[in-house]
Order: structure tokens, then C-alpha cells, then sequence
């Protein structure tokens, strides 16, 4: 184990805290409020880099290691986890698929542009009758020779209006189960292709979320990624590295809450003293910055495990499950430190505490999480 980072990883981190302070804090409250998509903080952050992170160099990309991008999401979940959202989309379950298993040429048509961030994508898996139980797939990629023929509706899209790419999980085989998937991919504008309305949300209410229609959409053979029926290993493998974006992206908005707290508490005068010298108000802040470093631990060894070319699958899944608890809980608490100014919008710990329970839920939710860790440490 070593604990240090590189010179390099601080210089991605710091570049992140930088844009997240300067760029992303002015806006977030009304972006939250009326639940508009960071535009142009977005494509900012593309021309940083942030969007292609870990993508080779030579395809347009960061060419930066896993754990460079947990600390880069921190930063920026600190602070807007609306806009985190669409990093962790983009990095890790469209880049990091088509780069995996994509061919040459779905390289430089379609991750080219992803990885430099002149567009973002999107990955549909779920569906109105298939969420946690992800091989229900109903949309159906009939094979017609030299296209597929989709239909089918997903539900719960994160950048589903405002991608130009998204990779579809269909079902091509029903005989076949979960063997008779496949993943295509789909660009905004096909012909059959409708963006349904947008959601109206609890938490990361400046994310797109959407339904997304597909009728009689015919994409062409050479967009399928992989070979025949390997569409749900895609999307199972696709989902490990994703839920590193999304256990970073609970870790910064606990981390943000907590340092908002912290600060607060300094400040703040109750009785005579400021509420940091009352024992209860300083054993809260001690136990959030103990849960948050744990948090800290498991997203980094989980990113260190996928740069050293290990399994990361188990640690992935353990990292998303606690860290989205610490960012519920200590978000709450939070709250709890700022009183009632902590229940108003401009105090920012009410939207963190928002945000967080979307951490539980997407990319599998906790549940989920405890399947695929439990499977594993029983298996024979
Ligand atoms: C804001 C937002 C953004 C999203 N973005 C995307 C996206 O970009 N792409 C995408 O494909 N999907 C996305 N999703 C969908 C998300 O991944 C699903 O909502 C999630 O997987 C849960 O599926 P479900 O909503 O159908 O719940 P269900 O699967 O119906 O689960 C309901 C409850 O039952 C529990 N449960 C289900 N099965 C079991 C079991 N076997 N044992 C114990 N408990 C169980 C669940 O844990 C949950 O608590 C997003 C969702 C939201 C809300």
C-alpha cells in the first residue's frame, strides 16, 4: 500500500477543486432550482479534460489512472453533484466501454468526440419493467441482417437530452437470456429515435434524466459493440468501473456537507461559545471525518486495484455501498450542525442532503450492491 500521491494526481485534483469552486459554485443553487442542465460548466469541463479522463492520448483522451479520477470526482461532487453525474456517465460508462470493446472505427467515430468532450453520452440500461433485475431487458434489437431493428423504451437516462451517443442494452435473442443481449450504438437523431420528457427530481435536479423511445430505430450492424450476445457482460463490466465514479461522487458530497459543517460550526455561537466547543457538535465532526476517510480508503483502493489491472468488481461495488451511506447520513448531519439555516437553500448542505440518496439507488442500488458482494465472498 502507499498512501502518497503522485505530483501528478495532486495536479488533477487541485485542477478540479479550482474548477468546482470558481466555476461551478456561483450557479449551483439556481441550477438546482430550476433544474437546468450545467451547459456550459459541462463543456468547460470537457476542455479541461475531465470528460475523457482515463481515455488513451491518442483517441482524445487524459490518458489519467483511476485513481486521479476518484479525486477529481470528489472535487467536483463537493460542490455539484448535477455536474459529477455527467462526468461519471461519460467517463466511466461510455468512454471506458468503448474503449474496452469498441472497434477502430467505433473508436474514432464515436470516442474520439466523447473523450474530448466536444459531445457527451449517454448508457441506457434500465426500463419501466427492468431496473434492479437488469436481464428483463423488453427492448428488442432483432437482427435484420445488416442492421438491427430497435424498439423499446428506457427509463431513468442521466444525460439522456442533452447526449449525442448513447449505448442501448437490447434484447436481440429471448431464447437466449441474458446471452441474447446486445449493446448498439445509437446516435441522437436516428430516424424512429424520440427523447421523452424530462424528470423532475428529489436530488441532481440540474441532471437530464429521460426517457428515451426507440421505434422500428434501424442501427447498423457495425454499431454493435462486441461480439453477438455479449451485450449484458458489457453492461455488467461497464457498471464495476462506474460505481468508482459513483462511490467518488457520494464521497464528495459527503466531504463537501462535512467541510461546510465544519466550517459553520466555527462560527456559530450558541450559549456562549461557538458550537464546535460543545462536545456533541464535536464528536459529529469527528465521526463524520472518520466515515468520510473510510469512504476515502475504499474508493481509492477499488481505483488502485482497476490501475494495477486487478479485479476490482468486489471493491468497486463495497466502495459504492458505503460510501453512498456516509453521503446520506453525514449529509443529514450536516443539516443537523447548521440548525435551521440548514434547511434553506442557501446554505447548500439541504441540496447535498438531496443529492446523496441518489447514490444509493443508481448504477444498482444498495441492495444490489450487497447481492454482488455477498455472491462473491460465498462463492465456492
Ligand atoms: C436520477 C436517476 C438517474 C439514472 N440514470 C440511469 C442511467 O443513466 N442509465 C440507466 O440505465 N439507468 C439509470 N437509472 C436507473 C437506476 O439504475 C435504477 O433506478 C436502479 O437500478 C433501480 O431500479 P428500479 O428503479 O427499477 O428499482 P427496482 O429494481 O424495482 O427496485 C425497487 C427496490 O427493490 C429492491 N430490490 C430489487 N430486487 C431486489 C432483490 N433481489 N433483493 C433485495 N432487494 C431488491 C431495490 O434495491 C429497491 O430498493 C437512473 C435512475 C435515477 C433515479
Amino acid at each position: 500500500m502507499d498512501f502518497k500521491l503522485t505530483e501528478e494526481q495532486l495536479a488533477v485534483r487541485d485542477a478540479a477543486r479550482d474548477f468546482a469552486q470558481n466555476v461551478l459554485k456561483p450557479g449551483v443553487i439556481e441550477r438546482d432550482r430550476e433544474q437546468r442542465f450545467p451547459k456550459e460548466e459541462i463543456k468547460e469541463l470537457g476542455e479541461l479534460g475531465f470528460l475523457g479522463m482515463m481515455v488513451d492520448p491518442k483517441y482524445g483522451g487524459g490518458g489519467m489512472d483511476a485513481v486521479s479520477y476518484v479525486l477529481a470526482m470528489e472535487e467536483i461532487s463537493k460542490v455539484d453533484a448535477s455536474a459529477s453525474v455527467v462526468m461519471s456517465v461519460n467517463n466511466s460508462l461510455v468512454c471506458w466501454g468503448l474503449e474496452e470493446f469498441g472497434t477502430e472505427e467505433q473508436k474514432q467515430k464515436y470516442l474520439v468526440p466523447l473523450a474530448g468532450g466536444e459531445v457527451i453520452g449517454a448508457f441506457c440500461l434500465s426500463e419501466p419493467e427492468a431496473g434492479s433485475d437488469a436481464t428483463s431487458q423488453r427492448t428488442t434489437a432483432i437482427d435484420m441482417g445488416d442492421y438491427y431493428l430497435l424498439n423499446g423504451t428506457k427509463n431513468w437516462i442521466t444525460n439522456g437530452g442533452s447526449a449525442s451517443t448513447y449505448l442501448v442494452i437490447a434484447q436481440t435473442d429471448a431464447d437466449k437470456g441474458h446471452r441474447g443481449i446486445n449493446c448498439l450504438i445509437v446516435e441522437k437523431g436516428m430516424e424512429g429515435f424520440v427523447v421523452g420528457a424530462k424528470e423532475d427530481k428529489l436530488g441532481i435536479r440540474g441532471s437530464d434524466t429521460h426517457t428515451l423511445m426507440f421505434q422500428d430505430v434501424k442501427v447498423p450492424k457495425e454499431n454493435r459493440i462486441g461480439e453477438d450476445g455479449f451485450g449484458f457482460k458489457f453492461a455488467m463490466k461497464t457498471l464495476s468501473g462506474g460505481r468508482i465514479g459513483i462511490a467518488s461522487q457520494a464521497l464528495g458530497i459527503a466531504s463537501g456537507a462535512y467541510e461546510l459543517a465544519l466550517a459553520y460550526s466555527k462560527e456559530r455561537s450558541a450559549f456562549g461559545k461557538v458550537i464546535s466547543k460543545h462536545q456533541a457538535i464535536a464528536f459529529k465532526l469527528a465521526d463524520m471525518a472518520t466515515e468520510i476517510e473510510a469512504a476515502r480508503m475504499l474508493c481509492l483502493k477499488a481505483a488502485t486495484l482497476k490501475d494495477q489491472g486487478k479485479d476490482y468488481a468486489l471493491a468497486s461495488s463495497m466502495a459504492k455501498l458505503f460510501s453512498s451511506k456516509v453521503a446520506m447520513e453525514q449529509t443529514v448531519e450536516a443539516v443537523q450542525i447548521h440548525g435551521g439555516y440548514g434547511f434553506v437553500k442557501e446554505y447548500h448542505v439541504e441540496r447535498m442532503m438531496r443529492d446523496a440518496k441518489i447514490t444509493q439507488i443508481y448504477e444498482g442500488t444498495s441492495e444490489v450492491q450487497k447481492m454482488v458482494i455477498s455472491r462473491t465472498l460465498l462463492k465456492d
